[in-house]
């Protein structure tokens, strides 16, 4: 069994607040500062640039990446580290392309984050040649899988209401069709168990700050089937992914299996700040993750049931159709989370109307979760929401 209390005490949260946000920015775990700051001072302060080999600063994207790994089921040297997530479902997907040069079609929902969808538009202009995105409604996508269809686009769990896909579905349905899948797993990586190996994904990829808890900018990771990895063409061949970026070569000629999915110098202040926060998930079982979780969910909706009739659940009531967060609607969704900001209770807001509260049992108790929802309840009651500063908006929401 996961010892929560232990897990608990390895985070630096601030006095009296509760953090229901961690799946959108995990908060700092105690060991990550220290862990910086000896990056900081005894490595590039000290060895300045020999730091690449003798601190082993150039190995740990795919160090981290094996670590990292054991969270999502992959087997080692198949996940590296590096940009940010856009960068990483635009590589995912070129390649994915690339291996089914006979079809032009990405498909996707229109519940998935808009940067992915973004990312594909960007790629399939680029590319030309009668490439396109696909968006349908989610609940729609299985049955908009066809035999034109290159590249499944997946964010298994919604950022706005929290749906979750039925990926060993998907997965196999598209591979039954002939296509390629990118799973994107930036609400599920230490938020719900993954088995990228188990459930044969093609690409997998997601972010290290939300629910693993890297830090603002924290890198993103991308994962390659081993079956695949020594076929797949580097859309962004930069140097780092080359079979020998020191032999400066004029040609590019991709690194062996995961590496050609590294484009530039690793971030090693935010790598070193991973590999801090990844010791946090020593001794953590997924599955206990998963259903402390859902007891702490399950806490929330029945209280905001019970005592806030004007909030709507916007997530599925079916907990197995849900990832790790909750969400409800309210059209003043804005101002009722700046006024439980200010009582020390944090979540957020995604437009029009959504309130989004993320459940990390790492650090969240019962006992935090039914305070916040007391609080959520006392300000619908109230109405102390109503206020102009609660309705002033920031640049992020
Ligand atoms: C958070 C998130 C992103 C963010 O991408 P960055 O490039 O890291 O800013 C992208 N896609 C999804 C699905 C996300 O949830």
């Amino acid at each position: 069994m996961t010892d929560f209390t232990a897990t608990r005490a390895m985070f630096d949260l601030p006095e009296g607040i509760v953090y229901l946000d961690g799946n959108s920015l995990g908060p700092l775990p105690r060991g990550v500062a220290a862990r910086v700051a000896r990056t900081i001072t005894d490595e590039w302060g000290q060895m300045l640039i020999t730091g690449w080999n003798r601190a082993g600063w150039m190995a740990l994207p795919t160090q981290l990446g094996n670590r990292l790994g054991r969270l999502i089921g992959a087997e080692p040297g198949s996940v590296t580290l590096g940009d940010t997530l856009s960068i990483k479902v635009y590589q995912a997907l070129a390649a994915g392309l690339d291996l089914r040069p006979d079809r032009r079609v990405i498909l996707s929902d229109t519940g998935n984050f808009p940067s992915d969808l973004y990312m594909a538009e960007g790629l399939c202009r680029s590319l030309g040649q009668g490439y396109a995105l696909k968006t349908v409604a989610p609940e729609a996508l299985e049955s908009a899988l066809d035999e034109t269809v290159a590249v499944l686009m997946v964010t298994e769990v919604d950022y706005r209401t929290g749906r979750k896909h039925d990926m060993a579905r998907l997965i196999a349905r598209a591979h039954d069709l002939g296509a390629l899948v990118v799973w994107d797993l930036a609400h599920s990586a230490g938020a719900i168990p993954v088995d990228v190996t188990g459930l044969d994904a093609d690409f997998a990829v997601g972010c290290s700050y939300k629910y693993l808890n890297s830090g603002p900018g924290g890198p993103a990771f991308i994962y390659v089937a081993p079956r695949l990895a020594d076929r797949v063409r580097p859309a962004l061949s930069g140097w780092l992914g080359h079979e020998a970026p020191f032999a400066f070569d004029l040609d590019y000629r991709p690194g062996a299996g995961i590496e050609r999915m590294r484009v530039g110098t690793p971030p090693i202040l935010q790598l070193a700040a991973l590999d801090a926060a990844l010791d946090v998930w020593e001794g953590v079982d997924m599955q206990d993750i998963r259903a402390q979780s859902l007891t702490l969910q399950e806490i929330f909706i029945a209280q905001i049931d019970a005592a806030c009739p004007d909030l709507t659940l916007a997530s599925p009531r079916d907990a197995a159709a849900r990832g790790s967060q909750v969400s409800f609607r309210h059209p003043q969704g804005y101002a009722i989370i700046q006024a439980l900001i200010a009582e020390g209770v944090i979540g957020d807001f995604r437009a029009p109307d959504i309130l989004r509260f993320g459940f990390t049992p790492l650090y969240l108790s019962e006992g935090d979760v039914e305070k916040a929802a007391a609080i959520l309840c006392e300000i619908m009651a109230t109405g102390r929401w109503d206020k102009p500063e609660f309705h002033r908006r920031a640049a992020v929401t």
